[in-house]
């Protein structure tokens, strides 16, 4: 099937990339080092699949939403049917096929993309790297830090497990069709060390926080006061977006040794 007979589904989010180089550059920013699967988000028409299929050392398995697509991808790409899996991403549990190291690549369907980052977390255990292209908007808010504007909930909850890195900035005309925002592609790395911490009081914290990010903490986290000694708690008198990831870290220990 060429692109230009293919009926693109607006519900499905799909702009498929055009620029060969391109693809190749993205798929040149996975490592393959330290795992031996690769795990591609909506593979779509293949533009990204075959070069990680040049990569015989390691594993590829798609997962595409899109049923038109599934067979398309099973005619044309030698790989075996089952690593060719019609699911939504967001409903895919590794475990299922007892996939426990492996990365995630994609040019991911933008409407749904905090979503797919929330499920990546889920498994973060199992998820050393990811190369993704987001729209670009997101990914600055992946990539930034304390005292920004666009720095916020991803941001934390991100670069608590994962170094980020902003790659390059894409022009909307290699996609067809072409989508009206520019996107990126970023880069997560699994960190050497991650400060251990209770995720869903992270989680917590950092949602409740950033929901009211000018207030000082002492008032946006007000769901905590009935914790003893809660106005000793670090930090209470800066707000969300002056904390930096260690400092949320530290937040949340300080109300999970009091609780
Ligand atoms: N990787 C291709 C296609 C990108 S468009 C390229 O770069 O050209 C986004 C793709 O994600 C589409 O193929 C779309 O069908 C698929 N998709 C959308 N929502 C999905 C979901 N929830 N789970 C898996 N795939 C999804």
């Amino acid at each position: 099937m060429q692109m230009h007979k293919y009926i693109f589904k607006k519900k499905f989010d799909q702009y498929f990339l055009k620029d060969k180089n391109l693809a190749k550059k993205i798929v040149k920013n996975l490592s393959f080092q330290n795992y031996n699967t690769v795990v591609e988000i909506g593979p779509g028409l293949g533009i990204l699949t075959q070069y990680l299929l040049n990569n015989p050392s390691h594993k590829v398995f798609l997962i595409e939403i899109d049923k038109e697509l599934i067979s398309f991808l099973r005619k044309n790409f030698s790989i075996s049917k089952n690593k060719i899996i019609h699911r939504d991403f967001l409903k895919w549990n590794p475990e299922e096929i007892n996939l426990h190291n492996f990365a995630i690549i994609g040019n991911f369907p933008y409407s749904i993309s905090s979503q797919i980052l929330f499920h990546i977390l889920e498994y973060h255990q199992y998820i050393p790297e990811c190369v993704g292209m987001f729209q670009k908007e997101v990914a600055r808010r992946i990539t930034s830090n304390k005292g920004k504007k666009t720095y916020g909930i991803l941001s934390v909850l991100i670069q608590t497990f994962y170094d980020v890195k902003y790659l390059f900035t894409v022009k909307e005309k290699v996609f067809f069709p072409i989508p009206n925002v520019k996107s990126a592609v970023i880069t997560l790395k699994k960190k050497n060390e991650i400060i251990y911490c209770n995720k869903n009081l992270l989680f917590q914290c950092v949602k409740t926080a950033f929901n009211q990010r000018r207030k000082k903490l002492k008032n946006s986290l007000q769901l905590f006061k009935y914790i003893p000694n809660f106005y000793k708690i670090p930090f209470l008198n800066k707000r969300a977006e002056e904390l930096s990831v260690k400092e949320f870290l530290e937040l949340t220990k300080e109300i999970e040794i009091r609780k």
